[in-house]
Formats: C-alpha cells, sequence, structure tokens
C-alpha cells in the first residue's frame, strides 16, 4: 500500500466512523424525544383528567347544596303552612268558644221556625243546583250535608265545594287568575254544626235581630249547600271586596261560568239579607245566562219562589 492509499484508507475509516456515530446518535436523540413526548402527553392527559375530576366533584357539591337548599325550602314551606293551619284552627276555636259563651243565653231557632220553612216546593231538593236556600225555605233536611271536594282557586286558597259544583267553580278560579285578578277564599261550605256556632257568635256580638241581617240561622244558610263562595280579591274580603278589582270582574264575567251574586241592594227585601257583593251562588251556565238576560234582580223572583224575612 503506498502512503497516498493508506491516508486516503484511514480518511475513510473515520468519516465512516463520524458518520455512523451520527446516525447513531440522532437516532438515540429522536427516541428519547418521542419518549419525551409519550411522557409529557400522558401527563398532560393525567392533569386534564384530574381537572375534570375536580370539575365533576366541584358540579356534585354544587348539586347536593343545592338539593339540601331546595329540601330546607321545602320544609320552610310546609312549617309555614302547618303554623298557618294551627292558627286558623286556633282562631276557629276561639271563634267557636265565644259562640258557647254566648249560646247558653240565645235562643236558636230551630224547631219551631222549621216546621213553617219545611213545605216541598220545587227548588228544595238541596242535591240539585237549583235548590232556594232562604229565610222562608230552610235546607231540608236541617243538618243535609251535600257531597263535597276540596278544591283549590287557581292554585291559591281552598274552597270546599259540592261536587256539582266543581268543574265551573275551577273554570272561573282559572279564568279570574288569566285576567289577571286571582280570586281568594273567605267561607264555601259551612255544615250545619258551624253555622250554630257562626250564628250564636254574630248574636252574642250584636244581639239577634242584628245577627238576622247579616248572618243566616242553622239550616237556612245557603252556604251549607256546598253551592256558595264567599270570594276576596286575597287582601280584601267581606264588606271590603267592593270596588276591588275581583269584584268588578266577578260583576261582569261570574255568570258566564255559572255563579250570580246572590245578595244585591235591589233584592234586599227579597232575600232578607243586606247586599254582599262577595257572596256568589252556582246556579249552572245555562240558567246563570237567561238569569242574567232576565233581568231577574233575585234568584226568588227568577224561580217565582217566596222569600223575604223569617
Ligand atoms: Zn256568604
Amino acid at each position: 500500500m503506498t502512503r497516498a492509499v493508506y491516508w486516503y484508507y484511514m480518511q475513510s475509516k473515520v468519516a465512516l466512523k463520524t458518520s455512523l456515530f451520527i446516525v447513531a446518535l440522532v437516532l438515540g436523540i429522536s427516541t428519547l424525544s418521542g419518549t419525551f413526548l409519550t411522557l409529557k402527553a400522558r401527563s398532560d392527559l393525567e392533569k386534564d383528567t384530574a381537572a375534570q375530576r375536580d370539575e365533576i366533584a366541584k358540579l356534585d357539591q354544587t348539586l347536593e347544596r343545592l338539593e339540601r337548599e331546595k329540601a330546607y325550602d321545602t320544609a320552610a314551606q310546609e312549617a309555614k303552612k302547618v303554623a298557618k293551619a294551627i292558627e286558623k284552627k286556633q282562631k276557629e276555636e276561639a271563634a267557636a268558644e265565644a259562640a258557647r259563651k254566648v249560646a247558653g243565653s240565645v235562643n236558636v231557632p230551630t224547631s219551631s221556625t222549621t216546621a213553617a220553612c219545611s213545605k216541598p216546593n220545587t227548588h228544595s231538593d238541596p242535591t240539585r243546583i237549583d235548590v232556594i236556600v232562604n229565610k222562608k225555605h230552610c235546607i231540608q233536611p236541617l243538618t243535609f250535608t251535600p257531597n263535597t271536594l276540596i278544591i283549590s282557586c287557581a292554585g291559591g286558597d281552598s274552597a270546599v265545594i259540592a261536587t256539582t259544583a266543581v268543574d265551573d267553580f275551577k273554570a272561573l278560579c282559572a279564568a279570574a287568575k288569566a285576567a289577571g285578578v286571582p280570586l281568594g277564599i273567605t267561607s264555601s261550605y259551612r255544615s250545619y254544626q258551624t253555622q250554630v256556632s257562626t250564628y250564636n257568635y254574630w248574636v252574642g256580638q250584636g244581639g239577634q235581630i242584628a245577627a238576622d241581617r247579616y248572618s243566616a240561622r242553622p239550616g237556612y244558610s245557603e252556604h251549607q249547600t256546598g253551592l256558595s263562595v264567599d270570594f276576596s280579591s286575597g287582601s280584601s274580603s267581606l264588606d271590603s271586596f267592593t270596588g276591588t278589582a275581583q269584584q268588578r270582574w266577578m260583576a261582569k264575567n261570574a255568570h258566564a261560568y255559572g255563579w250570580v251574586q246572590r245578595y244585591t241592594t235591589a233584592n234586599s227585601a227579597t232575600t232578607g239579607y243586606n247586599a254582599e257583593s262577595w257572596h256568589y251562588r252556582y246556579i249552572g251556565r245555562s240558567a246563570a245566562a237567561n238569569y242574567h238576560t232576565s233581568g231577574a234582580s233575585s234568584l226568588e223572583g227568577f224561580w217565582s219562589i217566596s222569600g223575604g224575612d223569617y
């Protein structure tokens, strides 16, 4: 081998080694960076998963908190309802107690006046919606109990209503609510026994003559039929109902749903009661429509039944 050839051979060997070294280096680096990237991706993914888990845990906590709050609200509302019911019951008991106190000194008219009021007529069936109950015509039998249901007036106050009047009571309440004048309820069905307490209470307050002007004797109350309701505006009831938006709406629209104002200024001589803007009586849609167009001023006049005082 000549020197030149040997030199060339050595140069090539070095170049080859260097090339191999570079190739090995490049391969090594790329493998390392690949591994590094895989590791990094995995760690990022784990971080993301952990973040998502945190997020879910937080959502769970929020959900639990909302459920707790909702349960608390429901419980609070229930408690309020119970408290209201207790308060109402206590008031009723106080009124009944007051009535019992005066009952001893009051002569509640029963049998003697019952005989005079028990004459059967074409409107004396208390299960029918055309029944007349007034000071000349007591309910027969005196302790009659209608079939009733407890119905909420469009989600508001509840009333005890004769089953025959339930559908149109609901329709009336819904229509009033839709018209922006939701109705409240002061009184609906009253049993004979409740009327004994109510009447005696009023007799105790102002004497029998005064009581007879605005409270029915037991067995003479239209409320005992389950077809009468005393409406309120929610905040205004009885006399203060007059002039409210609810009262004006009722005067204009109640007849379309089968209800009529029973006691007015115009008919107080016939009915024997002072005007009551809040007291409505269910007689059915067709009768109420006829009553409205006939211009009759009282149910007694409309059905030709005697009325007036006891
Ligand atoms: Zn009434």
